[in-house]
């Protein structure tokens, strides 16, 4: 090791903005970075501009201004009955300071985590600046289900905590009630936490999104999280927020209090607005999501890459194989001058790399005519 290594070497950067400045690099169409190419409300970015012009500029409360915690309060009990109070919600610099709260918050080093993989990329990062020590449990294609035996195998008695994440990025796996009791009995057997990323909580297509804290026994072992990003495409504004009993919320909050201590001011009463107003919007974006699922999935199955359909989330998967790549990355390097598409080699978010090596992630929450556009660029690929 040389004189300036450090416990972060090995983490890398974002693979989301490398392929981004790719993206832009080629002038290629962006089916990687998981970002809406449409404003969210326009009352809701009103509602930011309101509050921006009435002087609430300076730090807001470090728990969360009070118009935020009482909504996502209320949304919590009207989506899926939970009571919570005050003392039971932090708002956070997006879902990414949420997880990174709750990790460093209650991890301590040497402690495993045990989590699904695929995973979203914070999570290696967090887990190893906390240091926890990473224990995958692989979700397979086709179907990308949890294995409930694979799960039980992960737990040791060093494990601390449960990383879920559903709907799943990249899979868009939604876990369904029978697999979450699973989990549930394994949390409460073990008496493991359980860190819940819910983030696409609205983003499913005809399945029911079940947070794993209504389940018996569970919500005083869970941390559940989540952000306006998705629902309200402002994936910019960085507003989320964890709930879940007071100690573990004390124990995010105590770690976000030296992170950031307080974010985005004037965004969180708009987003109070969007939590309180505007249901309509993500029920309506998940309706036109499901349609741009298929339009994008039927297009990579005419590319002659297979898709796997997500139930939830703005991702779809393909096997590259059949493309004679040797992997997803070298596909994903290539794409752009080739055929001009940007997508994501899922391969970085796997240990194992005999499970994600040949798999590749696009995004469907673009204009139509954006899908459209890179369907039509790789209809014409002969790979
Ligand atoms: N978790 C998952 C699974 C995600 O896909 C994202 C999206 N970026 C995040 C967390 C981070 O959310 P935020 O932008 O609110 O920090
Ligand atoms: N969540 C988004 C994705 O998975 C991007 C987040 C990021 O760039 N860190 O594409």
């Amino acid at each position: 090791m040389g004189r300036h290594a450090h416990r972060l070497d090995g983490i890398g950067s974002t693979i989301f903005a490398e392929m981004s400045a790719l993206a832009v690099r080629t002038g290629a169409v962006n089916l990687g970075q998981g970002f809406p190419d449409e404003d969210g409300p326009a009352a809701v970015i009103d509602a930011a501009v309101a509050a921006l012009r009435s002087g609430r500029n300076q730090y807001p409360p470090g728990h969360g201004t009070p118009e935020l915690l009482d909504a996502v309060i209320a949304h919590q009990q009207r989506h899926y009955g939970l009571d919570l109070v005050r003392e039971q919600v932090v708002a956070t610099t997006g879902a990414t300071e949420a997880l990174a709260g709750a990790l460093l918050g209650l991890v301590e080093p040497g402690d495993e985590v045990v989590v699904l993989e695929p995973y979203y990329d914070s999570y290696v990062a967090m887990i190893q600046i906390a240091g926890g020590i990473r224990k995958p449990v692989t979700l397979r294609a086709p179907d990308f289900r949890l294995d409930l035996e694979e799960l039980a195998a992960a737990i040791t008695p060093r494990t601390r905590l449960i990383l879920l994440n559903s709907p799943h990025n990249p899979t868009g796996t939604v876990l369904n009630r029978s697999e979450l009791e699973g989990v549930a009995a394994l949390a409460i057997e073990h008496d493991l936490l359980v860190v819940s990323d819910e983030v696409y909580e609205h983003l499913t297509f005809g399945v029911e999104h079940v947070p794993v804290a209504t389940l018996p026994g569970m919500f005083e072992r869970t941390v559940t999280i989540s952000s306006a990003g998705k629902s309200f495409s402002v994936t910019g504004w960085k507003i989320g927020w964890a709930s879940g009993p007071a100690d573990l919320v004390a124990a995010v909050e105590g770690a976000k209090n030296w992170l950031t201590y307080v974010s985005g001011g004037p965004l969180q009463p708009a987003v109070a607005v969007a939590l309180d107003e505007h249901d309509g919007f993500h029920q309506q974006l998940a309706r036109d999501l499901a349609v741009k699922r298929d339009r994008l999935s039927s297009g990579l199955a005419a590319a002659g890459l297979t898709p796997y359909r997500p139930d939830g989330t703005y991702f779809v998967t393909t096997d590259v194989s059949a493309t004679g790549y040797p992997d997803g990355r070298a596909f994903c390097l290539d794409l752009p001058a080739r055929v001009g598409v940007v997508a994501i080699p899922s391969q970085v978010f796997y240990d194992d790399q005999d499970a994600g090596r040949h798999l590749v992630r696009w995004a469907f929450c673009k204009r139509t005519e954006v899908i459209d556009e890179a369907v039509d660029r790789l209809s014409a690929a002969d790979w």
